[in-house]
């Protein structure tokens, strides 16, 4: 099987592994740090009455988190960034641009963080939601109402990877004025450019790649619309769940090693997904480019996360527990590989019969893989695979 595994992070200009290396090196103008001053302060001393320095109070805007925003703009080709306490309030400060009466559409295999802000939080304020399998067109374009506002996909889905045609969502999505917001978590920049394919808004969960430690947690959210823009500016400084200082350096610095981590780890997942696919305890190995729905051309690479079903269930449960190199452990996307076991933790929360559907059931792991040595992982796998 042909993979490719390694991401160019293709674009204008630099290419984006100098670019993420470059972010915010040249922002503090007054002593030329390198690394971008933690500016902790709340609030801003005023020259004279009627005069700033442009910085006023920290839930408005602060140097440390402005130098991140800028960055990442540049890094997803986007006019504007904005950075949130974490992916969840990012989601959450997008679906604030909707009102009481609109309508959202959602990928079915979506974030279980997400599908609880919509059903158990936001629907409260009367927005309804659809969920549909994105992937297929007719599908979505039947599940359009006159009142939908929004259409919410991850491509890769999580956790069977499946992937959506992102361009094809967005031009439909435009044809009925609907916005595409793309949660590009699992791919960030370096692999996948939801705004150069058409979506309307990208956002993130920071934690995960971007981060890439497993030490923070931050949302990001992008966009190329001035309106939307607009709109985003008023709700982060007015609801207020801005990203703290301390947290914007953390992720500015994180993410300046998100190729070399990046290439690292999608080689050991590429390697790890092949090993898997010809094990005698595996059933069915879920990586991105293994499945139907593969879009060409849309991403630089398959990621670094792979699912895998097991044939015996009682099995899951004992891998799980026998690992020793990979931690057993939710979320994703840091140097430590981690596993997961989406029926009880990621995904409990999905209604059983949309599990039971998708194929999100009690023989199903999710393996985020890291940067440890290959041979080790594989090691650990397969004396966690062997049944003692
Ligand atoms: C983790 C995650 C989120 C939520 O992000 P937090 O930083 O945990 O709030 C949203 N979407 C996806 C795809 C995620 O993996």
């Amino acid at each position: 099987m042909e993979k490719k595994c390694f991401g160019s992070g293709a674009g204008t200009g630099q290419k984006l592994a100098t670019r993420l290396v470059q972010s915010g090196v040249r922002f503090d103008q007054a002593t030329g740090a390198v690394s971008v001053p933690i500016y902790q302060s709340a609030t801003y001393r005023h020259p004279a009455p009627g005069e700033t320095t442009g910085f006023d109070y920290t839930r408005i805007n602060n140097p440390t988190r402005e130098a991140l925003e800028e960055s990442f703009a540049a890094l997803e080709g986007a006019k504007t960034a904005f950075s949130f306490a974490s992916g969840m309030a990012a989601i959450t400060a997008v679906m604030m641009l909707l009102e009481a009466g609109d309508h959202v559409i959602l990928g079915e295999e979506i974030y279980g963080g997400t599908y609880k802000l919509m059903d158990w939080i936001l629907s409260k304020y009367n927005i309804s939601t659809s969920y549909v399998d994105v992937g297929d067109s007719a599908a979505l374009e039947a599940a359009i109402l006159p009142n939908t506002r929004a259409v919410l996909l991850e491509s890769p889905s999580n956790p069977l990877l499946r992937s959506a045609d992102i361009a094809a969502v967005a031009k439909l999505c435009k044809s009925h004025r609907v916005l595409t917001v793309v949660d590009n978590t699992l791919m960030t920049p370096y692999l996948q450019r939801p705004l150069e394919l058409g979506a309307d808004l990208v956002v993130y969960s920071a934690t995960k790649f971007l981060g890439g430690h497993n030490d923070l947690l931050a949302g990001l959210v992008a966009t190329n619309n001035q309106r939307l823009a607009g709109d985003l500016a008023v709700i982060q400084q007015g609801a207020g769940f801005v990203l703290s200082p301390q947290e914007s350096w953390l992720l500015l610095r994180g993410m300046k090693t998100l190729a070399v981590r990046m290439d690292r780890q999608q080689e050991n997942a590429c390697r790890l997904a092949e090993w898997l696919n010809g094990h005698r305890e595996v059933e069915t190995v879920y990586f991105p480019g293994y499945n139907e729905v593969e879009v060409p051309g849309q991403a630089d690479g398959p990621g670094a996360m792979i699912s895998f079903s097991l044939k015996d269930a009682a099995l899951a449960k004992e891998v799980v527990n026998r690992l020793q190199v990979i931690t057993f452990a939710e979320s994703l996307g840091g140097v430590e590989s981690l596993i997961t076991y989406p029926y009880l933790q990621t995904h409990a929360d999905m209604p059983p019969e949309t599990r039971q559907r998708l194929g999100i059931h009690e023989r199903l792991l999710r393996l985020s893989v890291g940067i440890e040595d290959i041979s080790d992982l594989q090691a650990d796998l397969e004396q966690a695979l062997t049944r003692k």
